[in-house]
């Protein structure tokens, strides 16, 4: 990538590319696009071009109606709120921003698309979202009066057994991979690469995050501090910049966007259009518990636990107290484990490695 591209994306970011106000149009003021080219833009996204409504105007009109409660029941659902265009999974943290549906939303489900809305949006100078699991606490998929790059319909997993990132083959080795379309949920990368495939692959806990928005905050889960963050597990990524272009990023070829987007901010380079992510073999996983509920499990089955664990796991292990559960061991690699089984049930009282 040249260089001179990232400050352009950056200052896309900004609101200030090729010398344009950084001031956004918005549909009250002139410049804001005509209906004929609103028209245009639909054509060229084969249709999918919509004008959101958010479910909650039900509940602003008439609270107590049937249908405002019936919207408030399915808010309880975050799969359901993942399906709408107009919703966030957050709705203003610590009361900075108010989620809003945007003014129009490209449904996309083909690089074409993002590649044709940012072009729009460049073009008209009109304010730019992109949103995928719809989960960012800082508001930053939302924006009233903006078109919205919604990417829930490309959700493809596909795995790869032995994968070289394109141009790195003087570089690296083959290696098992799973690329990730824009818009999936981590639910359906586990499903693909755990359930079906039988590998891990290193993600965040809440299965309606995007993966595309985790990674691109870095991204914390269950064995990261085993493998690390979800983002350094990234091999490659085809990204959509800000004057339009479809490029690759990989630890070869347009190094510099690939180490931006590895945890560099949300839609700030480009759109991501799909993400090809290292996979591992599955740990060896066990836990062991004791219901020493005394403060900080402290109390003598707590502590007998504590010390069991030291004399014999070699490696990582984390340790939980919960008040109503008492202590809980997590252990990475049964390999590591000297000398002792670690038992999956509830030892009362006496410590669970055994
Ligand atoms: C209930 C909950 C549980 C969470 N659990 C974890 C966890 O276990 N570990 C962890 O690390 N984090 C966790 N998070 C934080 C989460 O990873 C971030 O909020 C993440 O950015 C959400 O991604 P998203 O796609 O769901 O959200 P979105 O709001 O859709 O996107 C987040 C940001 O990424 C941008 N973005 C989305 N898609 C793209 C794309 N294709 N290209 C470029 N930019 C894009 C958006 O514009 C936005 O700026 C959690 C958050 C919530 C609300």
């Amino acid at each position: 990538m040249n260089r001179g591209r990232l400050p352009q994306a950056a200052a896309w970011a900004e609101g200030s590319v090729q010398g344009r106000p950084a001031s956004r149009v918005r549909p009250s003021y002139p410049g804001w696009p005509s209906e004929a080219n609103w028209d245009r833009l639909k054509r060229e996204v084969g249709g999918r071009l919509i004008t959101p409504q958010s479910p909650l105007s039900a509940c602003r009109d008439a609270p107590s109606s049937a249908l405002a409660r019936a919207v408030l029941q399915r808010l309880r659902n975050p799969y359901s709120i993942g399906e709408q265009p107009g919703l966030t999974q957050t709705s203003g943290w610590v009361g900075a921003w108010t989620s809003q549906p945007s003014a129009y939303v490209v449904v996309a489900r083909t690089t074409e698309d993002l590649v044709a809305a940012v072009t729009f949006a460049r073009e008209n100078n009109l304010r730019l979202v992109v949103k995928g699991g719809g989960h960012s606490y800082q508001g930053t998929s939302n924006a009233a009066d903006s078109l919205l790059v919604w990417t829930r319909e490309m959700h493809a997993v596909t795995v790869h057994a032995a994968l070289v990132a394109s141009g790195c083959a003087h570089v690296h080795a083959p290696q098992p991979a799973g690329t990730i379309a824009a818009g999936a949920q981590w639910r359906a990368a586990y499903q693909a690469v755990t359930t079906r495939a039988g590998r891990d692959v290193q993600g965040g806990g809440c299965a309606t995050v995007g993966v595309a928005g985790l990674i691109r905050s870095g991204g914390f889960g269950s064995f990261s501090k085993n493998d690390g963050l979800a983002a350094a597990a990234l091999l490659e990524a085809e990204i959509v910049t800000a004057d339009g272009a479809v490029l690759i990023a990989n630890a070869c070829t347009n190094a510099d966007l690939f180490w931006g987007i590895k945890g560099g901010g949300g839609g700030s380079l480009g759109i991501v259009t799909r993400r090809t992510l290292r996979t591992r073999e599955l740990p060896l996983f066990g836990s062991a518990s004791s219901t020493d509920t005394a403060a900080s499990g402290s109390g003598p089955a707590g502590l007998a636990l504590r010390e069991h664990l030291a004399m014999r796991v070699e490696g990582p292990y984390a340790v939980a107290f919960t008040a109503t559960r008492g202590v809980e061991a997590h252990v990475l690699d049964l390999a590591r484990v000297h000398g002792a089984r670690l038992d999956l049930v509830d030892h009362s009282r006496t410590p669970s490695l055994t």
